[in-house]
């Protein structure tokens, strides 16, 4: 821990550090509440793993549900959350964080170009009561990045996974008509529209500059920052906190040019994206299994936490789970680029898919969430059978119309794909379980029993197509259940996916106004940590869509709010 006798290179009201969703919300409210802010960034672009993500938040009882005509309250949020949290759901955080929630979304609404909307339907994450079908869950609005002319490249760029024609982004909404431009008129004028746009972009841009999700909240937040004169200094980290004392009074950052010591009237808000790629905190936190594939950026590195730990804060421990999880697909490109895709939704609820472990047996609804797909296979693999990997077990018709991970649906040549070992071909059942090593008499029975359930409806061991969400992701045209069909005739073909994590929940602990707590249970005062640098309001488990970034948001705004002083006339 430096000096505090050391001299100050500069001084500041707040010092932010890192620039993703609660970092960047933090400079800016700050900004906006007439602090003098300066927002640090490590590396040469902003946006963290959210820029990269789906941009959704989940914030219950918002006006922005009402317009929509999907109105959320409140109390139906929090029967959901005791149902999932149990004694947990009377935190005060998260009592914060459910009256915050509408008041920050309004906040950002009036007084910034950071909108959201919320689409009719995105069902919560588990079968309980309360649960929402639609409102609860808003996505940003898209962005048009031209607007951000030069500083358009300062963002970091989505996953290349997701990604088209060398740079296209592609939201949800228009994939049918992309897989379909000739079934309609409205399919063939929306895919040419999107080709003309992205041909443009390409004459004057690296990629598209239509943004969507995450990278459209990102291209929001940036623009705003800039508006409101907030110092972001860019390829600038944190090395080290400043202590007077017990309080925090600034810190050291390492920048190309040597360091700088910053010193903060205000506060310093650690919001770095978590645990990320840090091997030391993934080796102490994470099981083994899941140590190995990180969907965050190569910057995200565990500095906040380290940092924090550093000046006495501690992590929280007794949660469900340390990380938020995903399944991810891995393939080597031509061009050596290792592209991991992660399986959130395409492929795994689709009919005429199964996942099993080692021992060819299933273990899981593959049409739950990512997260819970990935808690089970970890059971799996502590409990019973080796998930590491696990493999998506189709036959060849489910890749002609869904795809599988990196294997767009309709892709004819599969030749790419079977070169690289990303999809393993069998002509039969046990030919294919031989080449992934799994049991070669269990596989085949697996496949028969899960065939009776397609004909019937009805998956008697994991209840697959039971829930709003199954249905969602599942298939509308496949009767009666929209996420189970026979696996036919062969060939047969097998993905592997891994454990990895999407987000941290394991991070400091802090309290309602997002103040980082030391050993003793004392706020450290100047200490904001905020997103994944911050321990989960929902203590490891992932109730819905946006349960990462809607609590980045609403606890930036928090932190900001309380190192200028107006928390209070907000919540009371
Ligand atoms: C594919 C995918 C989809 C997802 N979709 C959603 C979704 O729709 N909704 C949702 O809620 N969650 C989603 N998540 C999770 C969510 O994206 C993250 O939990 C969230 O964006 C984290 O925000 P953050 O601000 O804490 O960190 P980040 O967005 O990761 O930002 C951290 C920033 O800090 C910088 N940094 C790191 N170390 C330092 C340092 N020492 N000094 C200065 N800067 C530093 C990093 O470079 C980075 O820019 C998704 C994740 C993935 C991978």
């Amino acid at each position: 821990m430096p000096d505090v006798d050391r001299a100050f290179d500069i001084e500041t009201d707040l010092l932010v550090i890192g620039a993703g969703a609660a970092g960047m919300t933090a400079a800016l409210v700050g900004a906006l509440e007439g602090l003098q802010v300066t927002l640090c960034e490590k590396s040469d672009v902003v946006g963290g793993t959210t820029a990269t993500s789906a941009g959704t938040v989940w914030i219950p009882g918002s006006r922005q549900s009402q317009r929509a005509g999907t109105p959320d309250t409140l109390e139906t949020a929090k029967t959901y959350l005791a149902a999932i949290l149990g004694a947990h759901a009377t935190d005060e955080r998260l009592e914060t964080f459910l009256k915050a929630g509408p008041i920050v979304l309004d906040y950002l609404e009036q007084k910034t170009s950071v909108q959201f909307a919320a689409p009719p339907v995105h069902p919560d994450y588990k079968n309980l009561p309360g649960a929402s079908i639609g409102g609860r869950a808003l996505g940003a609005k898209p962005y048009d990045g031209r607007k951000l002319g030069a500083d358009f490249g300062r963002i970091r760029p989505p996953r290349r996974e997701f990604m088209v024609l060398g740079g296209m982004m592609v939201g949800k909404t228009d994939i049918p008509a992309l897989l379909a431009p000739f079934r309609t008129w409205t399919n063939f004028t929306h895919v040419l529209g999107l080709l003309a746009r992205h041909a443009l972009d390409r004459t004057s841009y690296r990629r598209g500059t239509r943004l969507l999700m995450g990278n459209a909240l990102v291209a929001r937040l940036f623009a705003d920052i800039i508006g409101a004169g907030v110092d972001l200094r860019f390829e600038t980290a944190l090395r080290e906190l400043v202590r007077e004392g017990d309080a925090v009074i600034g810190a050291v950052l390492k920048t190309s040019a040597g360091e700088l010591a910053v010193r903060t009237r205000k506060g310093v808000v650690l919001a770095t994206g978590g645990i990320g790629w840090s091997s030391e905190l993934r080796e102490r936190l994470f099981p083994d299994a899941a140590r190995r594939y990180s969907l965050a950026p190569p910057s995200n590195s565990g500095d906040g936490i380290l940092a924090g730990e550093r000046a006495d804060a501690v992590i929280t421990r007794d949660l469900e789970s340390p990380g938020l999880w995903m399944p991810v697909s891995v393939m080597t490109q031509d061009d050596g680029h290792v592209a991991v895709f992660p399986h959130i939704m395409l492929d795994r609820a689709k009919p005429g898919l199964l996942a099993v472990n080692k021992s060819g047996r299933r273990f899981v609804n593959e049409a739950d969430s990512y997260h819970d797909f990935v808690a089970a296979m970890l059971r799996s693999n502590a409990l019973a059978a080796s998930t590491a990997p696990a493999h998506l077990v189709c036959d060849r018709s489910f890749i002609r119309d869904f795809g599988i991970g990196l294997v767009h649906p309709g892709t004819r040549n599969l030749e790419r794909f079977l070169q690289a070992k990303y999809l393993i071909e069998g002509e039969t059942i046990e030919a294919l379980a031989k080449k992934i090593g799994v049991d070669g008499d269990e596989l085949p029975q697996t496949i028969a029993r899960y065939n009776r359930y397609a004909e019937t409806g009805v998956d008697e061991d994991f209840g697959r197509g039971s829930s709003e969400l199954n249905r969602f992701n599942g298939d509308p045209d496949t009767k009666p259940n929209p996420c189970l069909r026979s696996v036919g005739p062969g060939p047969y073909y097998a993905v592997a996916v891994w454990p990895s994590d999407l987000a941290s929940s394991a991070g400091l602990r802090t309290d309602a106004a997002a103040r980082v707590l030391a050993r003793d249970g004392t706020v450290i005062p100047g200490l904001y940590a905020v997103g994944t640098d911050a321990s989960s309001i929902f203590r490891g488990t992932y109730p819905g869509p946006g349960t990462m970034i809607g609590p980045a948001i609403v606890f930036g705004w928090c932190a900001a709010m309380d190192a200028a002083g107006g928390l209070r006339t907000y919540l009371g």
